[in-house]
């Protein structure tokens, strides 16, 4: 995993390594783990920059899993290395906060509880990265060490945060994480090539989990993959997550695949949250036509196969400054309104779910047919072994 630091804009203080970004603050939620406030990226300076990420809320809870869904481009990765302090120069954050609420019972070194991300030193990252978070990549290939056999991937991760284990025990735990992703002993003699992209992607996983870490964040993770392969690993990190609690982002572009796994599913468009809900609800009912755009455009959890139908147009260039609703030229139903202004976040019905769009006016009758659908009572647990059936048979 990359340690490199984000730059933040000039109006930003970083803290110097000698300050400590830990604190003995405690979150609104007992059970928050990430909160992430008006948090806004930039690659590149001045007029030229392209602002990949503008204004993001976002929270994570122990044992919740969040889906981050968009078209590629629509800044889902970026939030999300920018947050854990993963991306390099020109990425530069202009605005916002992030904090890390840490596990009571982890030893990181001090009492405190609540990490500032985006103040923290090099130090209390490296401290934080594996034990309390982290990630498994899209390309297992390009992620583990081509000439390192897999043994030595567990064993310097292990080496590096678990002083007290020695060669012994680093080993026991290296089989015993294998286990958990159903593989066996024998796969750590091998090197990454001689393993299929399944294989290597459950081994990132089992890296992943290593230290018992609160928040896993899986980008990509089965875009190299069959499909069968997929949803097999999307299986098992349903059971993982059950049985170990911790808590998860999941991105990809695919919304079918994310209702599968995830709690609550944040859509993204050119750097903005656009629509966020249950993941059930924003499956079944879709609010936001950008959501109902990717939901046609991906095959169908299950009943009838029907004909995908791709978003016309094409993002708009985030180099450019935007005037009213960005997906407006994309829109079929945009109004003379959101030429004008950026409709806001804001929530709509029950269940905790909120939307942009212009067309929530608070008059259901307004809306169009397919944004106006009921959300079915149908739990996402039902859904996923349907999924897997279709898928192997
Ligand atoms: Fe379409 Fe207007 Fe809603 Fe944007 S605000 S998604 S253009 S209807």
């Amino acid at each position: 995993m990359s340690t490199s630091s984000l730059p933040r804009a000039p109006h930003h203080d970083v803290a110097p390594s000698d300050e400590t970004a830990l604190t003995s603050a405690k979150p609104e939620s007992n059970d928050l783990v990430l909160e992430v406030k008006d948090f806004s990226v930039d690659y590149g300076w001045g007029e030229r920059a392209v602002r990949a990420v503008r204004n993001v809320d976002l929270d994570v809870h122990r044992s919740q899993v969040l889906g981050i869904a968009g078209e590629s481009g629509s800044g889902k990765s970026t939030l999300v290395y920018a947050v854990t302090r993963l991306l390099r120069s020109p990425a530069v954050i202009t605005g916002g906060d992030a904090r890390l609420f840490l596990e009571a019972d982890k030893d990181i070194g001090s009492d405190a509880r609540t990490l500032d991300l985006l103040g923290a030193s090099e130090r209390e990252l490296r401290s934080i990265r594996w034990s309390q978070v982290s990630i498994v990549l899209q390309s297992a290939l390009n992620a583990l060490n081509p000439v390192l056999r897999i043994s030595a991937e567990f064993d310097e991760v292990l080496r590096t945060h678990r002083r007290d284990m020695n060669r012994h025990q680093r080993r026991a735990r290296a089989v015993e994480l294998l286990e958990l992703v159903g593989l066996n002993e024998d796969r750590l003699a091998r090197f990454p090539h001689e393993l299929s992209g399944g294989q290597r992607q459950r081994i990132m996983i089992a890296l992943a989990l290593a230290l018992d870490p609160q928040l896993v964040i899986m980008d990509e993770p089965t875009t190299a993959l069959d499909v069968v392969t997929q949803r097999e690993i999307i299986g098992e990190l349903r059971d993982l997550r059950a049985r170990f609690g911790f808590a998860m982002i999941f991105i990809t572009h695919d919304l079918a695949l994310l209702v599968e796994i995830a709690d609550e599913i944040a859509v993204m468009y050119a750097g903005t949250i656009v629509e966020r809900a249950p993941a059930a609800s924003l499956h079944d009912a879709p609010r936001h036509p950008y959501t109902l755009g990717l939901l046609n455009s991906s095959p169908p959890l299950h009943g009838e196969h029907r004909e995908l139908v791709g978003i016309p147009g094409s993002p708009p260039d985030l180099a450019q400054s935007l005037v009213g609703c960005s997906f407006r030229a994309r829109c079929p139903y945009a109004l003379e309104r959101c030429a004008r202004e950026a409709p806001p976040l804001v929530g709509i019905e029950d269940g905790g779910r909120m939307v942009a769009c212009w067309l929530h006016d608070g008059s259901p009758t307004n809306l169009p047919e397919p944004l106006r659908r009921k959300a079915s009572p149908t739990a996402r647990d039902d859904l996923a072994p349907r999924a897997a059936k279709e898928v192997r048979s």
